[in-house]
């Protein structure tokens, strides 16, 4: 199975992902989890990448296609993906495309996950991760930055950097330019799921799970 999930920073792509983790056993290939890995290592190039994701603004499209392309030629994907936050503009869907024709994978399913502006913010700006297993959590459930992760009770929870305020919008101002041409992209080609987000991440599953029929 080859899912695509496309929409803002905040809209649920990273929920939604982790819940068919569960289903399919098939991994997740956030971009931007690779980009955080590789700016865990240290090394100039994660740097580098610090810096760009500190104000919000893009990696360089080659260096996410080759972190893509590596992930999806590993065993762990030889069953599928779950593709969370790439392509996210004109030029790295066309990468992908070509990638995909390459390898001769046909992606089964995209999404697109719509939520209004406001949501996303709160969101975004609410959002806190567990250091230890990745659990998304968020301010409005009660939970602070350094509690316990309440899932594996090893972690702790923290608030990403480019979840503060100011990053938030201008996230949300390069998506809105940068990632539109991408779902008139995939509309076109007329494999575009739109599915209505909002507060209920149980309710969404369940839609995503009918249209996958499982
Ligand atoms: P995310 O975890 O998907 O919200 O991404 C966090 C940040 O990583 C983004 O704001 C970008 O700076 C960078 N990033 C993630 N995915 C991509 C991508 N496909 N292309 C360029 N930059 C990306």
């Amino acid at each position: 199975m080859k899912i695509l999930f496309l929409g803002a920073p905040g809209c649920g792509k990273g929920t939604q992902s982790k819940i068919l983790i569960g289903k399919f056993g098939i991994p997740q290939i956030s971009t931007g989890d690779l980009l955080r890995e590789e700016m865990k290592s240290g090394s100039d190039l994660g740097l580098e990448i610090k810096t760009i994701m500190s104000k919000g603004d893009f990696v360089d499209d080659k260096l996410v296609l080759s972190l893509v392309s590596k992930k999806i030629d590993s065993n762990e994907c030889e069953n599928g993906f779950i593709l969370d936050g790439y392509p996210r503009n004109l030029e790295q869907a066309k990468n992908l495309d070509n990638l995909l024709s390459a390898k001769k994978i046909q992606l089964d399913f995209v999404f697109l996950i719509d939520v209004p502006d406001e949501v996303l913010i709160e969101r975004c700006t609410g959002r806190l991760l567990c250091n230890g297993c990745g659990y998304i959590g968020n301010k409005d459930r009660g939970e602070n930055p350094n509690d316990n992760c309440p899932k594996c009770s090893k972690g702790a929870l923290y608030q990403r950097d480019d979840d503060k305020p100011e990053t938030v919008r201008n996230r949300l101002q390069v998506y809105k330019q940068q990632t539109s041409p991408v779902i008139n992209f995939y509309s076109d080609k007329g494999v575009l799921q739109k599915l209505v987000g909002g507060n209920d991440p149980g309710k969404l599953s369940e839609k995503i799970s009918q249209i996958l029929d499982i």
